[in-house]
């Protein structure tokens, strides 16, 4: 009798602050997508907290809607990869170039913000499985005598700051050519006022950035092509076998599709 009681009071406690933690959360937790939360994949300790940083200015994998959430592709896999867990899923809106040093740094678990994988960033983390492309685009003004990449050269180059499209700029037409911004509402807003002559970005928010502003156009050849992944700490590997066999079953069970699909529809 005695031990029951104890064990009432214990897990009276965990409720107990359990819930103040929840209650602290000034962070948002994305829209669940999945209606089956059975954890099929692993069993962690239920409610454990799965914190997600990314960048939310980079439509349509991630941006905000007007309650101030997170939203997107990004937060929606996230979502569903927490609820097949039995994971709460937290997301930290950071800047783009702070956030493979705070996943490295244990501040938050795992990044997903449309993010490339590289072989130099596979240095510093992991990477699961990759679940989307990218491919990096120039973006220009109307009418711009910048035609294709061979006519970059000697232009300023409006770029994310820490993204693949700074690094190949940086690395093929030279730093003093690059202008690098917070995100890519700001490059835009660059180009748009004529303080860069193109802005090198991602396809999928390129076609969101040029359909927000007239007279913005998309050249029709790239600059290259990726492979999206999420990262996680080095050390953690114990995460990074879970969210891999949860991605692998929302891949076969066309969950990652379908979300894919909700935002961006085939050309
Ligand atoms: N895919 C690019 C990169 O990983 C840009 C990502 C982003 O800006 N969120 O560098």
């Amino acid at each position: 009798m005695k031990a029951f009681v104890k064990v009432l009071a214990l897990a009276l406690c965990v409720a107990l602050i359990g819930g103040v933690f929840a209650g602290c959360t000034n962070t948002t937790t994305a829209p669940s997508t999945t209606d089956d939360a059975t954890a099929t994949t692993a069993a962690p300790v239920a409610g454990e907290e799965l914190v997600m940083g990314t960048n939310a200015a980079f439509p349509p994998y991630e941006f905000t809607d007007d309650q101030g959430n997170v939203v997107g592709i990004d937060a929606e896999i996230a979502q569903a990869i927490a609820d097949k867990l039995g994971m709460t899923l937290v997301i930290k809106d950071m800047e783009f170039d702070s956030l493979l040093t705070a996943v490295a740094g244990g501040s938050i678990d795992i990044v997903l913000a449309g993010l490339t994988v590289t072989e130099e960033r596979k240095q510093s983390v992991n990477f699961t499985d990759t679940y989307a492309k990218g491919v990096q685009v120039i973006i220009v003004k109307e009418g711009s005598a910048i035609k294709s990449v061979d006519d970059l050269e000697g232009k300023t180059i409006g770029v994310q700051a820490g993204t693949t499209g700074d690094i190949y700029c940086t690395d093929d037409f030279g730093q003093e050519n690059v202008k690098q911004f917070a995100n890519g509402t700001l490059a835009v807003a660059a180009l748009v006022n004529d303080q860069v002559d193109c802005v090198v970005i991602d396809n999928e928010p390129a076609k969101n950035f040029v359909a927000a502003n007239a007279g913005l156009a998309i050249l029709e050849t790239a600059y290259t092509e990726e492979d999206y992944a999420a990262a996680i700490a080095k050390e953690n590997t114990e995460l990074l076998d879970k969210v891999n066999a949860a991605m692998a079953e929302l891949k076969a069970d066309g969950t990652i599709d379908a979300i894919i699909g909700k935002y961006i529809t085939a050309e």
